[in-house]
């Protein structure tokens, strides 16, 4: 009896993963046909200098608009992509909308490109990244490329030459949703970025003493390491206050913007107003 049980309950679990498997396989050929296309479009998100409110980068976020879904958000497609083979194309479409777009934004604002552990799997990541920008006439000096520790958990060597080389053109380095990883501290050693991102779990929780005491030797450790600190994920004034009081420079968040489409983008917003009102 518990054999058939069993059996039974095999059928029901494999015909939902079929069902979950086709919903995939299907979401991966609409999304093979809308990069073919060059559908995904890519939104903006202004990081802030907190202390004086002015834009000082954008990040590119892509945005998929499912002609039946609606937008579609990256957390969901971003995986399809790189288990589909298809983060390649869609992460070189992005970095060159985003290059091309950087030209008409303020010569003082840079743009943040987010790369896939996959992308650095190809050979010729450096070469791409050269022709968006020969491609774009951005100067290297504006284009930041974001990426996580996955880059380090396969490849290690392989993944490290490439950064190197990357960071050679001129274009500076971001480690991205700093703290969530194994062992956050030992990655932002093996390499010298530029920027580290700290993600929004801590930013949601800086009212509490644990939070700070963590962002108060992460902010020493970049302070030694010389590099910048981005606050990800900032929603109130409040956070903007205690994330000032320990010393963080930069935050990006939905109190400031919104990810928004390039027209959408102000350069005077809300916080620079304010400021210039206050001055
Ligand atoms: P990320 O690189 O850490 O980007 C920041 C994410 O946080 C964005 O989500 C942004 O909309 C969201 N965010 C910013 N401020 C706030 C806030 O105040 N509150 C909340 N709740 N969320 C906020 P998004 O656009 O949905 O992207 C999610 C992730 O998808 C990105 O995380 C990045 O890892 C990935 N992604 C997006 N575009 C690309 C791309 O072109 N290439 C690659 N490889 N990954 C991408
Ligand atoms: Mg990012
Ligand atoms: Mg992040
Ligand atoms: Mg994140």
């Amino acid at each position: 009896r518990s054999k058939n049980a069993g059996r039974s309950c095999f059928h029901v679990y494999s015909a939902e993963l079929k069902a979950e498997a086709d919903q995939r396989n299907v979401l991966e050929i609409e999304l093979r046909e809308a990069i073919w296309r060059e559908e995904i479009e890519v939104f903006y998100q202004p990081v802030i200098e907190l202390g004086t409110g002015r834009v000082k980068s954008v990040e590119a976020l892509a945005r998929w608009h499912h002609g039946t879904k609606g937008y579609i958000p990256p957390a969901e497609f971003i995986a399809v992509a790189e288990a589909g083979g298809l983060i390649v194309e869609l992460g070189n479409q992005v970095l060159a909308r985003a290059c091309r777009d950087a030209t008409s934004m303020p010569a003082d604002v840079k743009v943040a490109v987010n790369l896939s552990a996959l992308q650095f799997a190809g050979t010729n990541l450096v070469d791409t990244v050269t022709f968006a920008l020969a491609q774009s006439g951005l100067p290297q000096t504006r284009l930041e490329l974001e990426i996580t520790e996955s880059v380090f958990l396969a490849d290690t060597e392989e993944n490290l030459k490439t950064l190197q080389r990357l960071k050679a053109l001129g274009v500076s380095i971001a480690l991205d949703d700093f703290g969530v990883g194994y062992s956050s501290l030992s990655y932002l050693t093996a390499f010298p970025f530029d920027k580290v991102k700290i993600d929004k779990s801590f930013i949601d929780r800086v009212d509490r003493s644990e939070t700070v005491a963590v962002l108060k030797s992460i902010v020493q450790l970049a302070k030694t390491l010389k590099l910048s600190i981005v606050a990800e994920g900032v929603e109130s004034s409040e956070q903007v206050r205690r994330l000032q009081s320990l010393g963080i420079p930069l935050g990006q968040g939905f109190h400031f913007s919104k990810p928004v489409p390039l027209a959408g983008l102000s350069w005077q917003g809300p916080a620079a107003r304010r400021k210039r009102r206050a001055a």
